[in-house]
C-alpha cells in the first residue's frame, strides 16, 4: 500500500482520500484506515477461498470501511460470482461512485451498519471498526450464513493494552493486563465476545486465524448455524490465572470460575500460600487461535494475488506458529512447498519435501493445537550482556525436545511447549554463553 499525494494505491486499487473526503472525514481517521492494508488483505483471501469453496454466488459485504476499498478489491481480483455491498460514508457515496469504473459492479449503500446487518444476510462480513469493533458483534453474527466467514478488526490497541481498564470492562466484559502476551489476550477475549454474540443467534465459531500489528487486531472466524456447534464452544471461555511475580499463566482445567484464586492448583513456585501475586484476567477464548490448513490456503492465495514481500512474510510466520514445529526440517518443508494437492481440495493437504537424509510429510488436520502463549525475550532478559539470537534460541528449544517457532506477534516472541521454568533457564543459560566467549 502506498499514499502519495493524497492518492492510495494497495492491491491494485487506487483511491483519492483529498477533496470531498477532508470534509467528510478526520484525518486522524483517515490515516487510520490507510494503516489497515495487512487486514484488508487478508479480507480478500478469504473472500477468494470462500468463494472457490462455494458452488453458488456468495453475498459479501463491507460493513464499515468508509471509501469502499475493500469491496473495489474484491470485484477487481475475484472474477468469480460474488455480489459485493459496501456499506460507505454517507457524504462520500457519490465521490466514490465518480471515482472508480469497478464501483459499478458493486452495490454502494450509506446505511447505519447495526440496521443493515440486522435486516440482510452475508456468507461475508467484514468489519473495519476504528476503533472496538464490538458493538457490531450482535448485528454481525445475526446476519452471516451457515458456514460463512467472518473478519474483525479492532483498532482501539490502548484499551487492550488496558491503558482503560474501567472501558475494558465496560466494553468488553473482561480485565486486561499489559503483558508479554497482551496480543494474544487481545485475540482470546474479541474471540470470547464473538463467540457470546454467535451463541445469542444459535451459532458456534471457531477461529481460522488472526494477526496483531502496531494499529490493529485482526480476528477470522468460521460461523456455523445449529445449537450441536454452540455447545462446545461454551466451555471454552474461561479465565486465565496470571502470576504478577513470574508471568506465569494458565487456564484453569477445571473451568473453576468460582473457585477462590487460594484454592485453585498451585500456577507457579512463587510461594506455597502467597496468592497476592495471583490475578484472574479475562475470560478469554481458551481454545486454538489457529487453523493452519486454513492458514496455508490463505498463504497460497496470497501468493497468486502476488502480495507484497511483508504481507507474505507475515502469513509464513502465522504458518510457522500455527504448526509450532519440532525441528527446522519440518518447518521447511512447510515453508518450501507452496503447492497443495489438488486433486482432492476436501481432504487434508499434504506437503512434501525431500530432503538429503528424508521426506517428510505434514498433516496439517493432524497437528495438535499450537502451545498457548508466547514469551518475549524482552520479559525475560538476564541484566548485562548481550541477549542470544531468536533462531538460535529456537534451535535450542527443539534441541530439547520441545516445539518452538518464531511467531509474527513480535520480533522477539518465541511460541514453545517448554515451561516458563523451562525457558528462562535455557534464557540463563545462553545469555552466560554468550557473555563468556564475548
Ligand atoms: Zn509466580
Amino acid at each position: 500500500m502506498s499514499c502519495i499525494n493524497g492518492n492510495v494505491l494497495e492491491h491494485g486499487v487506487s483511491y483519492q482520500t483529498e477533496g470531498p473526503i477532508e470534509a467528510a472525514l478526520t484525518s486522524k481517521r483517515v490515516s487510520k484506515i490507510v494503516e489497515l492494508s495487512t487486514s484488508r488483505a487478508i479480507a480478500l483471501c478469504c473472500v477468494k477461498l470462500l468463494s472457490d469453496k462455494t458452488a453458488g454466488p456468495i453475498s459479501v459485504l463491507d460493513a464499515i470501511n468508509a471509501f469502499a476499498l475493500p469491496g473495489l478489491q474484491w470485484v477487481k481480483h475475484i472474477n468469480k460470482d460474488i455480489k459485493v455491498t459496501s456499506n460507505v460514508a454517507k457524504e462520500l457515496q457519490n465521490d466514490i461512485c465518480g471515482q472508480n469504473e469497478d464501483v459499478h459492479q458493486m452495490e454502494i449503500v450509506a446505511e447505519d451498519p447495526h440496521v443493515l446487518m440486522h435486516s440482510r444476510k452475508f456468507k461475508f462480513i467484514y468489519i473495519e471498526a476504528i476503533g472496538s469493533a464490538v458493538t457490531y458483534l450482535d448485528a454481525a453474527l445475526r446476519s452471516i450464513n451457515h458456514e460463512g466467514l467472518l473478519c474483525v478488526t479492532s483498532t482501539d490497541i490502548a484499551i487492550l493494552n488496558n491503558k482503560s481498564p474501567d472501558t475494558a470492562l465496560r466494553l468488553y466484559g473482561a480485565k486486561f493486563l499489559k503483558s508479554e502476551y497482551w496480543g494474544e489476550m487481545a485475540v482470546r477475549v474479541i474471540a470470547a465476545n464473538v463467540l457470546r454474540a454467535a451463541g445469542r443467534w444459535g451459532k458456534g465459531v471457531t477461529i481460522e486465524m488472526c494477526t496483531v500489528t502496531e494499529y490493529s487486531v485482526t480476528v477470522v472466524f468460521h460461523v456455523l448455524r445449529g445449537a450441536k456447534h454452540v455447545e462446545p464452544c461454551l466451555p471454552l471461555v474461561q479465565p486465565l490465572s496470571h502470576c504478577l511475580n513470574c508471568q506465569a499463566r494458565a487456564f484453569n482445567e477445571d473451568c473453576s470460575q468460582t473457585l477462590p484464586l487460594n484454592e485453585q492448583t498451585p500456577l507457579c513456585g512463587c510461594g506455597d500460600n502467597n496468592t497476592s501475586a495471583l490475578t484472574q484476567l479475562g475470560p478469554m477464548w481458551s481454545g486454538s487461535i489457529f487453523n493452519p490448513t486454513f492458514i496455508q490456503k490463505l498463504l497460497d492465495q496470497a501468493i497468486d494475488f502476488k502480495m507484497s514481500e511483508s504481507l507474505t512474510k507475515i502469513f509464513q510466520l502465522l504458518l510457522i506458529d500455527s504448526v509450532c514445529c519440532k525441528s527446522e526440517l519440518a518447518e521447511n518443508a512447510l515453508l518450501k512447498l507452496p503447492e497443495t494437492s489438488t486433486s482432492n481440495q476436501d481432504g487434508p493437504p499434504e506437503k512434501k519435501a525431500k530432503s538429503d537424509e528424508e521426506s517428510i510429510v505434514i498433516k496439517l488436520d493432524d497437528i495438535q493445537p499450537a502451545p498457548l502463549f508466547y514469551f518475549d525475550f524482552q520479559h525475560h532478559s538476564v541484566k548485562g550482556g548481550n541477549p542470544p539470537k531468536l533462531s538460535a534460541v529456537v534451535e535450542r528449544l527443539r534441541k530439547l525436545g520441545h516445539r518452538a517457532s518464531k511467531t509474527h506477534f513480535g520480533p522477539r516472541c518465541v511460541r514453545t511447549s517448554a515451561s516458563l521454568q523451562q525457558f528462562n533457564d535455557l534464557l540463563k543459560q545462553m545469555w552466560e554463553e554468550i557473555s563468556k566467549t564475548t
